[in-house]
């Protein structure tokens, strides 16, 4: 009889997606997709502090790149700040954050 042996549960840290980041991420941007049926949340990173305006200003980009057929709508990025062991659904979005980003955008 062979002994199970159950792998100990780790939690597994969600790094920053910046270029040579090695941070963990404390941020999601994510925008919501639909196509007139069904609707999803597309993840567009994951980011450090440090990261998020630099990585956000590059996921608007993508997202604004991204072509959609006639029914398809995306939404505006948004910044969600991860909180472990919180589901999706319940992820706290940071328009304040969104909102300066968007500003010292429009001062460049
Ligand atoms: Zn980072």
């Amino acid at each position: 009889m062979s002994e199970m042996k159950l792998m100990p549960m780790k939690p597994y840290p969600i790094c920053c997606s910046g270029d040579d980041c090695e941070r963990d991420a404390e941020f999601k941007m994510a925008a919501r997709w639909s196509d007139g049926l069904t609707e999803e949340l597309k993840t567009y990173g994951m980011s450090c502090g440090p990261c998020l305006s630099s990585l956000y200003r590059q996921a608007e980009i993508r997202r604004s790149r991204c072509r959609l057929a006639m029914n398809e709508t995306i939404d505006a990025i948004g910044i969600y700040r991860l909180s472990r062991g919180r589901r999706d659904v319940k992820l706290e979005r940071m328009i304040q954050v969104e909102q300066q980003i968007n500003q010292t955008e429009q001062d460049v």
